[in-house]
């Protein structure tokens, strides 16, 4: 399932998806992330799930527009170190 984690306000919305059927739960964008916004976890919404996937952590999930400023300079969006890190293609963000 694809599973959303984020808010919207005023300003947008923001939500980074990760698709937990996609997701191996192999750690790389928790190593790629550095603000740490994510962490491997048991499969929340499965549990007879075989391995564990990356959920955003409970602390960043109404703050990623700040958490994740310093990877989206104004104007410009470059590769983003989870996206990138990421080799299944299991994460989308939605700004
Ligand atoms: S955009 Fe940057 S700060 Fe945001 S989740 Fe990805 S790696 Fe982490
Ligand atoms: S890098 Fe991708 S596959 Fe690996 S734990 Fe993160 S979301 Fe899952």
């Amino acid at each position: 399932m694809k599973a959303n984690y984020g808010y919207k306000d005023g300003s947008g919305e923001f939500f980074i998806t990760i698709d937990t059927e996609k997701c191996t739960g192999c750690g790389d964008c928790v190593s790629a992330c550095p603000a740490g916004v994510f962490e491997v976890v048991a499969d929340p919404f499965d549990p007879l799930a075989e391995n564990d996937v990356a959920v955003v952590r409970e602390e960043h999930r109404n703050k990623l527009k700040y958490s994740c400023a310093p990877c989206k300079p104004l104007g410009s969006r470059p590769p983003l170190p989870c996206v990138a890190a990421c080799k299944p293609g299991a994460i989308e963000h939605s700004w």
